[in-house]
């Protein structure tokens, strides 16, 4: 790396804000491109990954859009639009690249402590749902990357596959489901926590718990000036930098805003709490092996779309349904009631207002969702699950999600569903915004960031030549390449211990 230089003349190369899986992922990335690079990490928390990143905060789903509905929206012609689910697939093939490249390098260990297999199956009732999923399966099983997607609506074919769904329901309903065996389970959490124990023992990287970054200043010569407490003694310093990942999650664009780059111009959050109902009776858990995935209802945003899933924490097998969406001003679950109020500012107060009025429906949904009982959400649950007993189960607060708001020319401004990297023209800061897919495809979202930020260094033959060794199919198609594909699967299963593409295929 061409070593960039900061006003101070001190302080590391490279700080990241935030312990959460974009920073693990963008800290070990750029230790293995350039093994020599400082970076500094600061943490908010006393520990990594308690925000969004731990496991009972997300849903833990490796998002491959095997099972994910709202990934392949149907068109007005009544064609299902297939090309999200072809980059979320293709993004998760490269995560899990990377996590085998750190197996097999012994950089992090047992990946049955972060990844497992867990059919992804989607199901759905009602004859139009039918027909949609139907089409889905004829579209998407036409790419290599969903073969061996299972079909069914034969109702006993679907008691096996999921007989606590089936168990109960009401015979006369018409049903169908998807399954994919191939899917995955992850700890996003645990796997963060290992990059960050690997991370802080190479020479090089500091990594700071309890110390808060409260602003950031850029320099006459483009490096940054970033003031930090120390949350534990109170104590403030100041720390040089050439680079800054903005990876505070929730917290993101507060510091977008403090770095007043003009790219940040005009981005405003919404936030979007979670909850789950988490089973507790282990002979209900033990009825369910899969994450099985249904239809948003009309009008709900794409993240509410409820799922049941078999997950593993810990060791631990655990059952979760949800999430119930709500609504809630803090931007991080461990944050502040003033975070939305305080994010509104002058450049941002347009696109902010244009995106709530013209998503008042999403509001009123999410404010109704707040006012759920108990009653509410186990009608929801036995849509899903017919018998399911409210003593089974008890409520789970899930991570906070901050959607992102953005200039629009034509409505003012817009609220978005994915992610955003927004950096600045000289690569000198970036910052990672909204939530979804997220975590599943950090590696992906990553190198977009290396692609801006370091150009002159992704460019050259050392950086090319170790990101193929750790990506094998980087730079390629394998949505186009199906014998690569097969290829990367195949070992990606060998060394994460996954059911293998073979075992599965008809
Ligand atoms: C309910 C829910 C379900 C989800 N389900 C899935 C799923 O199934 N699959 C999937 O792939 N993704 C899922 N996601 C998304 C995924 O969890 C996130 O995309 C991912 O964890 C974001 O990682 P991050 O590192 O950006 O943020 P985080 O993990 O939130 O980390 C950010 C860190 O920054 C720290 N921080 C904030 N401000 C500061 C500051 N000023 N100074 C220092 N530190 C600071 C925070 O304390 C936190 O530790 C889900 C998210 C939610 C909320």
């Amino acid at each position: 790396m061409m070593k960039r230089k900061n006003s101070s003349g001190t302080g590391p190369d490279v700080v990241l804000i935030g312990a959460g899986i974009m920073s693990a992922t963008l800290g070990v990335l750029l230790k293995e491109l350039q093994p020599d690079i400082t970076i500094e990490i600061f943490e908010r928390l006393d520990v990594a990954a308690a925000e969004s990143s731990d496991a009972w905060n997300n849903a833990g789903t490796g998002h491959s859009a095997f099972c994910e509905l709202n990934y392949t929206p149907e068109l007005p012609d009544g064609s299902i639009e297939t090309s999200k689910a072809v980059s979320i697939a293709e993004s998760f093939e490269i995560s899990k690249q990377f996590w085998a490249y750190l197996i097999e390098n012994n950089l992090i260990e047992i990946p049955e402590s972060f990844i497992r297999s867990t059919s992804h199956m989607s199901f759905v009732w009602g004859e139009k749902n039918v027909d949609f999923l139907n089409k889905r399966y004829a579209a998407l099983t036409n790419c290599h990357l969903f073969k061996g997607m299972e079909y069914s609506e034969n109702p006993e074919q679907l008691e096996d596959w999921m007989p606590l769904i089936m168990d109960g329901r009401d015979k006369s309903q018409k049903v169908a489901a998807t399954r994919m065996d191939i899917g995955t389970d992850v700890n996003f959490g645990e796997l963060t926590r290992c990059m960050f124990n690997h991370l802080k023992e190479m020479d090089g990287v500091t990594l700071h718990f309890n110390h808060e970054v409260r602003k950031l200043k850029r320099q006459p010569d483009n490096s940054w000036r970033l003031k930090v407490k120390d949350l534990s003694s109170g104590n403030k310093r100041k720390v040089y930098t050439s680079f800054v990942f903005i990876g505070a999650g929730g917290g993101s664009l507060a510091l977008l805003e403090k770095s007043d780059i003009p790219e940040g111009k005009g981005y405003g959050g919404f936030p979007v709490s979670g909850q789950w109902l988490k089973c507790t009776n282990p002979d209900v858990i033990q009825q369910h092996q899969a994450k099985v995935y249904g239809k948003a209802a009309v009008g709900s945003p794409p993240m509410s779309v409820p799922h049941l899933d078999t997950r593993m924490i810990n060791g631990k097998r655990e059952l979760l349904f949800g999430p119930y969406a709500g609504f809630s001003t803090k931007f991080l679950k461990k944050g502040s009631y003033f975070d939305l109020p305080s994010s509104i500012k002058i450049g941002n107060l347009r696109p902010m207002m244009a995106a709530g009025i013209k998503n008042i429906p999403l509001t009123k949904y999410l404010i109704n969702q707040v006012r759920q009982s108990p009653e509410d959400r186990l009608a929801a649950l036995r849509e899903y699950y017919p018998n399911a007993r409210s003593e089974d189960w008890e409520l789970e607060k899930a991570g906070q999600r901050v959607q992102v708001i953005k200039k629009d020319p034509k409505h003012g401004g817009v609220l978005e569903f994915g992610t955003e990297v927004v950096s600045a023209a000289d690569g000198s800061i970036a910052a990672l915004l909204g939530a979804s897919p997220g975590a599943s495809t950090a590696v992906s979202i990553m190198l977009t960031l290396l692609g801006r930020c370091f150009k002159d260094e992704i460019n050259s033959k050392e950086w090319q030549t170790k990101l193929k060794q750790m990506i094998p199919s980087y730079g390629e198609s394998l949505g186009e390449n199906g014998q690569l594909l097969e290829e990367v699967r195949e070992h990606t299963s060998e060394v994460l211990g996954l059911k293998n593409m073979k075992q599965v295929q008809k």
